[in-house]
């Protein structure tokens, strides 16, 4: 199976951030990872594949070299399983004029009006009532058929529409599930989550649903030298992370992938780039190899991460917005993200490394900065970097209009990625 095949598989599973961990754990398991309990006491061997699930959303990975020793330290590189969109809130259903709809919020910076029109499903998990009280039984879940659908207003009724509209989350941007003209009415929602699951509707306690986008990808550009597909941010780089970490074998080291969630929300949760966890993870694995806390400390300094998420693309038809000598036309390889701000981990240092396995691989890059008058996004590294003190770059493939339901990217800059992150982990 093509590079491209693969991450239109990940971008075709992964409909929810627990639905992308589910994803990458399949691919690694059949890769031969074995998989780890954070309760258990670990038994790691030299030449072990590992990975670390956490709160269901949350994905780490590991490899050790054959030849590991405390002190040649680790490369992690990590990306985000979560993407904007919308969440469906408790006691969700309504009636509105006949139709049904969803109580919903949105959940991180997504363009709202891409939303509109779209066939839309639902996945995510739902807890359901235990023996244990203390263990709820958790199910994952994904409609995989579109059954919401947020309708637009038809120009007539507002012919400046093309000058700009408002559209409020609370107010324009509810979904209709139904008429309630026919036998549905408020709970055949809730209803329809239990048959899916095949359990009954007063067992359901709580879920985190959200709302995706049922597009598939497709190829777009004379040559088919675009790709424009439904959550590019962020699984580009997840799929990415797990062709290099399976690809990319070295004997001396430790190899990390980390997918996070919450990132698109401010990383700062238990399974967010905020938490404590990948320092805790890490030196478990020093501990269990029969190294000290002292080795890991004496490990910082000769570590490194990549923060691997997308970047903005150079769009000709807002050419103002970018920046006067660092604008990224898609296909000319990945970025290298830079901001003195720090919202992208900025350290000269660890960029010239980088650049050097680059050039090493033949493998091509464009740096990025954005237009000093616009602030620009912020991603994972800086937080990260500040938690886990190591040298961290920003990099990622350049997409287009960033945050929308359907974002377009380069196949050769999506190659360009593959090929840093094997080289990454090999060297
Ligand atoms: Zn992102």
């Amino acid at each position: 199976m093509s590079r491209i095949d693969k991450l239109f598989g990940l971008l075709e599973q992964a409909t929810s951030q627990f639905h992308t961990a589910k994803a990458v754990k399949e691919q690694l398991l059949k890769q031969g990872f074995e998989e780890l309990l954070l309760k258990h006491n670990w038994e790691l061997k030299k030449g072990g594949k590992y990975i670390l699930e956490h709160h269901g959303s949350t994905i780490f990975a590991f490899t050790i070299g054959t030849a590991f020793q405390a002190e040649d330290g680790f490369r992690i590189a990590a990306a985000h399983g979560d993407f904007p969109g919308f969440r469906i809130k408790p006691n969700a259903e309504m009636e509105a004029g006949g139709y049904l709809q969803l109580n919903t919020e949105t959940y991180g910076g997504a363009i709202l009006s891409t939303w509109l029109d779209r066939p839309l499903s639902v996945a995510g998990r739902v807890v359901l009532r235990s023996d244990d009280v203390f263990r709820p039984e958790i199910r994952l879940l994904d409609f995989k058929k579109p059954v919401l659908m947020i309708p637009n207003l038809a120009i007539h009724f507002n012919r400046e529409m093309n000058k700009g509209v408002e559209l409020r989350k609370q107010v324009e941007m509810l979904p209709v599930y139904g008429t309630a003209t026919g036998k549905l009415t408020v709970g055949a929602f809730l209803q329809y989550i239990a048959d899916v699951l095949e359990v009954s509707k007063e067992d359901i306690l709580d879920y985190e649903l959200t709302i995706y986008n049922t597009d598939k990808a497709s190829f777009v550009g004379l040559q088919d030298e675009f790709v424009s597909a439904p959550r590019l941010d962020n699984l580009t780089s997840t799929q990415a992370l797990i062709e290099g970490i399976t690809e990319g074998v070295r004997e001396e080291g430790l190899n990390m992938m980390i997918v996070f969630d919450h990132e698109e929300i401010g990383s700062r949760s238990k399974q967010g780039a905020a938490s404590t966890l990948l320092t805790t993870v890490l030196e478990k694995i020093y501990l269990s190899l029969g190294m000290s806390s002292m080795d890991f400390a004496n490990a910082l300094e000769e570590s490194l991460f990549m923060s691997v998420d997308v970047s903005h693309a150079y769009n000709p038809n807002y050419a103002a917005k970018y920046d006067l000598t660092n604008r990224h036309v898609i296909n000319t390889g990945f970025a290298i993200k830079e901001a003195s701000s720090q919202s992208y981990a900025t350290d000269s240092e660890a960029i010239a490394i980088v650049q050097q396995i680059c050039e090493k691989e033949g493998i091509a890059y464009r740096k990025f900065v954005n237009h000093s008058d616009s602030a620009g996004g912020g991603t994972l590294g800086a937080i990260s970097s500040a938690m886990l003190p190591i040298r961290t770059v920003d990099i990622g493939v350049p997409i287009w209009a960033m945050h929308s339901s359907r974002e377009t990217m380069g196949v050769k800059d999506y190659e360009s990625l593959v090929d840093f992150m094997t080289a990454y982990y090999r060297l």
